[in-house]
C-alpha cells in the first residue's frame, strides 16, 4: 500500500471546527441544564445563568451592553435582521426608504437588499467597488439622500478577503443621521470588534467562522435602533428575536469570540504567515496566470484568493480535491454550469479571468508543511483545469 498523504483543508473561510474549548463549554447545556431560560422553575434558571453569561460574556468582546446583542441562527439571520428590521422599522414611522449597500456584500445581505427593492419597493442604491474591491467614505457620503435610512456595508469580504475602512464610513453615516450595519462575519474572527470604536450601530457576527458551532450568530444593536421583528412570536431577546433560546449555541458562541479575542495576536501572527507565503507560493508557482484578487496588504489575515485566466473554477476545485486540497471559489459555485464571478466582474477584471476565482483560507490548525504540499500540487491541478 502506498501511503496517501492526508486531504489539506484550506477553507477556513467557508467553516470552522469547534474548538475542543468551545465544546466543552457547550455541552452541559444539551444535557444537565437542558432547561428552557423562559421557565421559572430550577431548570429554567440553570439554562436562563448559562445563556445570560454568555450575553455578558460576548457584550464584554463587543464592549457593548448585554442588551445590545441580539442571539440569532447566524450571520445570515444577523444580516437579514439588520436589514429588514431597519428599513420596515424606518419605512413605520415615516423616517426614510433608501438603502445604499455594495457590489461586493456576501449574498446574505445583497439578495436581502434586492429583494427590499423589488419585492417591498425601497429605494436602493448599489456602490461600485474599486480595483481591490474597497468603497470609500466619499463614496457613501456622496450617495446619501435625505431619505436614507440604512448603509450596510462589509468589513471583510467572503471571497476576495479585502477590508473596508468601516470606522471612516459610520462616522460619516452618524454625521448625517443615518444607521451603519456592516457584516462582520468574517473580520470579526480576527478583527477587534470594539462597537463604540468602530462606530457602528449594527453588525453582524456568526459562530461557525470563528471556531465557534453552526447555527448561531448574533446581531449588535445600539441601544435605541429601532428595529422591526421579523421572526414574531415569543418575548425571547426581548421582543426582537422569537423562538426558545438557542443555549447551548449560544454558549458556544460566546466561548468562541472570548477565546479570540484572547488570543488575537498569536493566532493573527500564525495565520497571516501562511497567507503569505501561500500568496507569494500561488503568484510564483503560476506567472502571469494568476493574479492575487482583493487588497494586497488590507485583507483578512487569514485569507488568500485569487484570479486564474481561462480557468474554469468548479473544475479547478475538483482537480484540487482529487489532488487532497480542499479549496472554495469563495461564493455558491454552480456545478456543471460556470458562471463567473460577481465578485471578479465588480473588480473590473475581465471575462477570461472571472470564471477563475480561488479561496485558500488557512486556519489555527494549518501547518507550515501543509502550504508547502498545497503549493507542489496547486500547478498540476490548474494545468488539468485549464480550458483548451
Ligand atoms: C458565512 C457568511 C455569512 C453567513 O453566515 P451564516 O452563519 O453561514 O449564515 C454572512 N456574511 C459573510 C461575510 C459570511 O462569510
Amino acid at each position: 500500500m502506498t501511503d496517501t498523504p492526508p486531504p489539506i483543508y484550506l477553507d477556513y473561510a467557508a467553516t470552522s471546527p469547534v474548538l475542543p474549548a468551545v465544546l466543552d463549554a457547550m455541552l452541559p447545556y444539551f444535557t444537565e441544564h437542558f432547561g428552557n431560560p423562559g421557565s421559572v422553575h430550577r431548570w429554567g434558571q440553570a439554562a436562563d445563568k448559562g445563556l445570560r453569561a454568555a450575553r455578558r460574556t460576548l457584550a464584554t468582546v463587543l464592549n457593548c451592553q448585554p442588551s445590545e446583542i441580539i442571539f440569532t441562527s447566524g450571520g445570515s439571520e444577523s444580516d437579514n435582521l439588520a436589514l429588514r428590521g431597519v428599513m420596515f422599522a424606518a419605512r413605520a414611522a415615516g423616517k426614510g426608504q433608501h438603502l445604499i449597500t455594495t457590489a461586493i456584500e456576501h449574498s446574505a445581505v445583497l439578495t436581502t437588499a434586492r429583494q427590499l427593492h423589488e419585492q417591498h419597493g425601497f429605494a436602493l442604491t448599489i456602490l461600485p467597488v474599486d480595483q481591490y474591491g474597497r468603497v470609500s467614505a466619499g463614496q457613501v457620503a456622496a450617495a446619501l439622500r435625505p431619505d436614507t435610512a440604512l448603509v450596510s456595508v462589509i468589513w471583510g469580504n467572503n471571497e476576495i478577503g479585502t477590508l473596508n475602512p468601516i470606522a471612516e464610513i459610520a462616522a460619516i453615516c452618524r454625521a448625517h443621521g443615518v444607521l451603519f450595519h456592516t457584516d462582520a462575519v468574517q473580520a470579526a474572527a480576527y478583527l477587534p470588534t470594539d462597537v463604540p470604536a468602530l462606530g457602528v450601530d449594527l453588525l453582524s457576527i456568526g459562530g461557525h467562522k470563528a471556531y465557534g458551532p453552526k447555527g448561531i450568530g448574533a446581531l449588535y444593536a445600539r441601544f435605541g435602533v429601532p428595529l422591526t421583528t421579523q421572526i414574531t412570536g415569543g418575548s425571547q431577546e426581548e421582543g426582537r428575536r422569537a423562538g426558545t433560546s438557542l443555549v447551548p449555541l449560544a454558549v458556544g458562541l460566546a466561548t468562541a469570540f472570548e477565546l479570540a479575542q484572547a488570543e488575537r495576536a498569536q493566532r493573527t501572527a500564525h495565520v497571516s504567515a501562511l497567507r503569505d507565503a501561500l500568496i507569494a507560493g500561488v503568484l510564483a508557482a503560476l506567472p502571469g496566470q494568476a493574479q492575487l484578487t482583493g487588497h494586497p496588504t488590507d485583507r483578512l489575515p487569514n485569507h488568500a484568493s485569487f484570479a486564474l485566466q481561462h480557468t474554469d473554477g468548479n473544475d479547478l476545485l475538483m482537480q484540487l480535491d482529487l489532488a487532497g486540497i480542499a479549496a472554495s471559489s469563495g461564493s455558491a459555485c454552480k456545478t456543471g454550469n460556470p458562471e463567473p464571478s460577481d465578485t471578479l466582474i465588480a473588480l473590473g477584471l475581465d471575462p477570461t479571468w472571472t470564471l477563475g476565482s480561488l479561496r485558500l483560507t488557512v486556519g489555527l490548525p494549518t501547518t507550515p508543511a501543509e502550504i508547502e504540499r498545497a503549493l507542489a500540487v496547486l500547478p498540476g491541478a490548474v494545468a488539468r483545469a485549464r480550458r483548451a
